[in-house]
């Protein structure tokens, strides 16, 4: 090979190389996914309206569910900090009035948003609506909360996996990830679990996993410019309805029995509480 023949070798392999590592960076580059449900403040009055089948939005003060925010959107940020690199999305499903709640999780971090358009009224149409997002996107974890604290499904993240095809670990109260492999606990009865599980998959997320981060007046200012996309919903079916909400019974008063009257106290506890 003449020289200049050799030069352009080399400057075939160098390109072959540069293309290379773009690619393998691209590859590397570690995507979350987090789900984030608007729940109302934990003091709100919970009221309903429409015959008690539908809670009452009047005057409530909405905030992220803390599952979502504590626990899921933190070591998510967490993990992409350690690892120098890699971005953070989060996801809701729901109408636009979510924008104020979806911003103060990119206060707190989150790269960019994706808000489907659409009123949830299920838990599967909610995990449908995620799923028909995030199913080509190429996200390596896909987070949710164990439950929302409005309406405490514990459904959503299953369903998820389940609609992605993706192994599922519920309830995981700690991660860590090298960039293909995960290692998880989740407390079961009596005990602890630690599992590990290749990417992508799905997890929910319990206390324990990351300390609450109050957004600074920097994240609140940049979340303003963060990129919030909002995308159309997909067709998908209610598999069920809610048919009435009650108020749990009001509590009874409370009865002082002498410590010397042991028989009234268990009268009582037969007769009246029924809890012997
Ligand atoms: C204004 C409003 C009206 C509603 N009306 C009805 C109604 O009429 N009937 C009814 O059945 N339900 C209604 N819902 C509830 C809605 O259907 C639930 O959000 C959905 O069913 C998920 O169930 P869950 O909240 O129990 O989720 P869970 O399974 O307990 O949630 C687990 C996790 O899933 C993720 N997640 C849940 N919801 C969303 C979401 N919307 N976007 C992104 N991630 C999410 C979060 O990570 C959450 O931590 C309403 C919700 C809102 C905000």
């Amino acid at each position: 090979m003449g020289s200049s023949g050799f030069q352009l070798f080399e400057f075939l392999v160098s390109f072959g190389y540069c293309f290379a590592r773009i690619e393998r960076r691209k590859i590397d580059l570690m995507k979350s996914l987090v789900c984030i449900s608007k729940v109302p403040d934990t003091t709100t009055k919970v009221t309903f309206t429409d015959n008690n089948t539908k809670f009452n939005e009047e005057n409530v003060q909405y905030i992220v569910n803390p599952y979502d925010e504590w626990y899921s959107l933190v070591r998510a940020l967490e993990l992409k900090e350690a690892k120098g690199e890699g971005t953070v999305t989060v996801v809701n499903v729901g109408p636009a009035d979510n924008e104020q709640t979806i911003r103060k999780a990119l206060a707190i971090g989150a790269d960019d948003a994706v808000r489907i358009d659409a009123q949830p009224t299920d838990g599967y149409y909610t995990a449908a609506q995620i799923a028909a997002h995030a199913k080509d996107k190429g996200y390596d974890l896909v987070w949710a909360g164990s439950e929302s604290i409005d309406y405490n499904g514990f459904e959503v993240g299953g369903m998820l996996a389940e609609l992605l095809g993706l192994p599922y670990v519920q309830n995981a109260t700690s991660i860590d990830y090298d960039g293909s492999s995960a290692t998880l606990v989740r407390n079961i009865e009596g005990g602890q679990e630690t599992l590990s599980v290749h990417s992508p998959f799905v997890l929910s997320t319990q206390k324990g996993m990351a300390e609450a981060r109050i957004p600074n007046m920097r994240g609140i200012m940049q979340a303003k410019k963060k990129p919030l996309e909002v995308i159309s919903p997909v067709e998908a079916e209610n598999l069920t309805e809610i048919t009435k909400f009650e108020h749990p019974p009001e509590k009874g008063e409370v009865k002082m029995i002498d410590p010397e009257n042991v028989e009234e106290l268990v009268d009582l506890l037969q007769n009246e509480a029924k809890v012997l």
